[in-house]
């Protein structure tokens, strides 16, 4: 029950996805209620009304809010490029450095004034108390644990599991053909140069009781140098626990032996991706899947949405003898 590559929290909005875990695993409800602490305080996350009266020392009601935030946004900044600008153009200075600035620095290793807008696509807030961290209609935790699960998932007459086998492309497989999810720079030896990827430092610490009770607390202060503690009992909430397991949470640029977790995609790492792209359209056999494979933070439900439509795109084509792309088109299309 311990998420050893850190914690994930199940959350979709496909009823098939959903339906498709649920015949493996029975989900418990659970929903991700998110606290930051910045400055000396402690805050709910996503910003909310809360949130908001709280920061400010307000009782506003929602619309109230919403127009002090307003008068709150930057707007000498008509055309935001950067992380920076665009936070500073939608929620003002205040929230920006209290609650953006310091953990975007410690996430991605750079200043948010080289990061580009896109990363925050809308108005990150709530006008309303709600605290549910993601918006998302079926939300839950696997009842016996992510092991478990993919456990029951492999647990087929035609799947075969070999664990610390390393594939690689100049191993000749008995393969009608391939479905490669491991790193697609890393398929072709990185011969051209390497992708670039955050990756995690876990600081795993035990407490007698509740730690910090609530499952995940972000650090916004850049005085801090961990991104969130993270306390896993909080997760399962119908079990009950004297002792607790938490991790502190470091963001750093990955190494070539380290465990791969967000790719960057900025400007650069996209031209080699593309380069790296172009020679995997020309192989043959072999079908990059994955958050890895088409180097894209993918959530769970996704991951699994995208492996569905492969199969099927696959299966009548292999019936007919008939060509697999080296990606399906969404991947390359992200
Ligand atoms: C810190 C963190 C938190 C997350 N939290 C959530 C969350 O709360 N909710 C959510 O929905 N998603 C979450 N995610 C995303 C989730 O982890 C991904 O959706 C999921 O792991 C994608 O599955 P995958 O099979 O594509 O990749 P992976 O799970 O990475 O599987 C790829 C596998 O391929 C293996 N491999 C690599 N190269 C080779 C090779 N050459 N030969 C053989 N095997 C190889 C790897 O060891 C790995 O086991 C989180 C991700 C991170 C990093």
């Amino acid at each position: 029950m311990v998420h050893v590559y850190g914690p994930h929290i199940f959350h979709t909005n496909d009823a098939e996805v959903w339906e498709y875990v649920n015949g493996f695993q029975r989900f418990m409800p659970y929903k991700n209620q998110v606290k930051t602490t910045s400055r000396g305080h402690v805050y709910s996350l996503p910003i909310n009304l809360h949130t908001i009266n709280q920061f400010f020392g307000k009782t506003f009601r929602p619309d109230e809010a919403r127009a002090f935030l307003e008068r709150q946004a930057d707007k000498s900044i008509t055309d935001p490029s950067t992380f920076e600008e665009q936070a500073l153009s939608l929620v003002g200075r205040d929230l920006y450095e209290a609650f953006f600035k310091g953990y975007t620095e410690k996430q991605w290793g750079c200043s948010p004034t080289k990061l580009p807008a896109s990363i925050l696509k809308r108005l990150p807030v709530r006008f309303n108390y709600d605290d549910n961290y993601f918006f998302h209609k079926f939300q839950g935790m696997p009842e016996n644990g992510y092991t478990d699960m993919v456990g029951q998932i492999l647990d087929h007459p035609n799947i075969e599991v070999q664990l610390a086998t390393k594939y690689r492309r100049s191993d000749r497989l008995d393969a009608i053909h391939i479905f490669y999810s491991g790193p697609i720079d890393g398929y072709f030896d990185y011969e051209d140069g390497r992708l670039g990827y955050r990756t995690l430092d876990f600081e795993r610490f035990h407490f007698d009781g509740d730690y910090q009770g609530c499952a995940v607390m972000n650090y916004g202060d850049a005085s801090a140098p961990y991104t969130r503690v993270t306390e896993h009992k909080h997760f399962s909430p119908w079990e009950e626990h004297q002792g607790s397991v938490c991790y502190r949470e470091y963001s750093r640029a990955c190494g070539p032996d380290d465990i791969p977790y967000y790719p960057i995609r900025l400007v650069e790492e996209k031209a080699l991706l593309a380069h790296y792209v172009a020679r995997a359209e020309r192989e043959k056999g072999v079908t990059f899947v994955g958050r890895l494979g088409t180097y894209r933070y993918l959530d769970m439900d996704v991951t699994i949405r995208e492996a569905l439509d492969t199969a099927r795109h696959y299966l009548p084509r292999a019936a007919a003898r008939g060509h697999m792309p080296s990606f399906l088109e969404k991947a390359i299309a992200c």
